[in-house]
């Protein structure tokens, strides 16, 4: 359980401070690790005793067996060598009972490793609340990146001087070669990193000055390949807004189109689910990870390629909820597939970090520059069907 817990805690790193979630699923590990060191250490003590147990009672029956069958070699009714077979059997018989003691310790041992993990999730993040950092009024949306570079490693910018601003309720969608920096543009403005230089704003203020958790909570995220947890429905739509009413859940999911099937579940909202989602399929786990963005009623989501990977029948399900999810909220959609951004109001052309064209559809199909060149290429080839959101002002 601890293991689970942790894995999935860590795996979804991404969604798991998208979400705020870490101070919940803190007291959660916490729980865990408290109850998991406790039943180690009584696990501990009980494999010591078990193994001086076994080891006086093997040294006592085999003094037992020794004197007697000496005795009996000595009266002849047993010979040297039916002595030394006897003995060889009762250390053969002994052996299961020494492997069960030596199971108990490497439990206990298990349980100690438990104790590092505790030291990863004690480390202090770059990313943190200034001193000076105010609870954020509820957003109206406007975001503007004001030169604005990035990069994971020192020596390797991944953003170079952007510049940006997009409008309360503007669709913008992002395009752009793979590795050109799309998603990690979309990550800075939840702060999961903060820039190297410049700024970014909302509603003209720096996001630095917002208290962390209330910029994240007003912003909502859908990504390729939702992650789910090792929870309820119920309780994984709640994530999206802990303290969410059970009306609130289900309103949720009904506008996530995931309603009608989490009802043909036995266990409808109770259902658990396996570790990351497991045991719903993909377009049914974007619709709960909709469900989980929905409840938040944010003025900002981001949809990371949200159908990517989805056969067209779930795309129909997911496209109809992301349409309800990103009306009147500023929306910045990442694709691949530029039929799923035509109707954008505005596309970025993103290449190697900067955006090199911006737009409309029309106006980038007029430039006849690198988004017009894709387009056609992507249209010619016209395998090009993907599952993918279309956006929809
Ligand atoms: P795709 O369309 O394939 O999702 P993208 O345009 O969204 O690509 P990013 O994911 O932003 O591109 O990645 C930009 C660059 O940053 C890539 O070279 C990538 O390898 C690198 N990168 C992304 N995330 C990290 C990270 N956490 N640590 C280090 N490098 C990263």
């Amino acid at each position: 359980m601890i293991a689970d817990t942790t894995s999935e805690t860590l795996g979804a790193i991404k969604v798991v401070q998208a979400l705020s979630l870490h101070d919940m699923l803190e007291q959660n590990f916490l729980y865990q690790n408290t109850k998991s060191l406790d039943e180690g250490a009584r696990s501990l003590k009980l494999a010591t005793f078990l193994e001086g147990l076994v080891k006086v009672l093997m040294a006592l029956v085999l003094a037992l067996v020794v004197w007697r069958s000496s005795l009996l070699a000595i009266q002849k009714t047993l010979t040297p060598g039916d002595v030394l077979i006897f003995v060889n059997y009762l250390k053969t018989a002994f052996e299961p009972m020494r492997q069960i003691t030596k199971q108990i310790g490497q439990i206990a041992k298990a349980t100690a490793s438990g104790e590092r993990v505790i030291d990863i999730l004690d480390y202090e993040p770059n990313v943190r609340d200034l001193p000076s950092a105010k609870v954020a009024h509820p957003f109206y949306g406007a975001v503007c990146f004001e030169n604005v570079s990035f990069g994971y490693a020192p020596n390797r910018q991944i953003l170079k001087g952007l510049d940006l601003t997009v409008e309360p309720g503007q669709q913008v969608a992002l395009v752009g070669p793979s590795g050109s920096g799309k998603s990690t543009l979309v990550s800075l403005i939840l702060r999961l990193y903060d820039p190297v230089e410049g700024r970014i704003l909302i509603d003209d203020k720096d996001i630095r000055s917002y208290k962390l958790d209330s910029l994240r909570q007003q912003i909502s995220v859908v990504m390729q390949d939702s992650v789910l947890f090792a929870a309820s429905i119920r309780d994984n739509i709640t994530y999206g807004r802990l303290g969410a009413s059970d009306q609130e859940v289900e309103r949720a999911a009904r506008l996530a189109n995931a309603h009608d099937f989490i009802m043909d579940l036995p266990d409808g909202y109770d259902t658990i689910l396996g570790e990351r989602g497991g045991s719903v399929s993909g377009g049914q786990r974007q619709r709960i990870a909709i469900a989980r963005a929905a409840i938040r009623h944010s003025p900002i989501v981001i949809l990371d390629e949200p159908t990517t990977g989805l056969d067209s029948e779930s795309e129909y399900a997911v496209n109809e909820a992301l349409k309800r999810l990103t009306r009147g909220s500023t929306t910045f959609l990442i694709s691949h597939n530029l039929r799923a951004v035509e109707q954008a109001d505005r596309i970025l052309y993103v290449e190697q970090g900067n955006i090199l064209e911006q737009g409309t559809h029309r106006e980038l199909m007029q430039q006849s520059g690198r988004y017009a060149a894709l387009y056609r290429l992507q249209n010619k080839s016209n395998g090009y069907k993907g599952a993918e959101y279309v956006l929809d002002v």
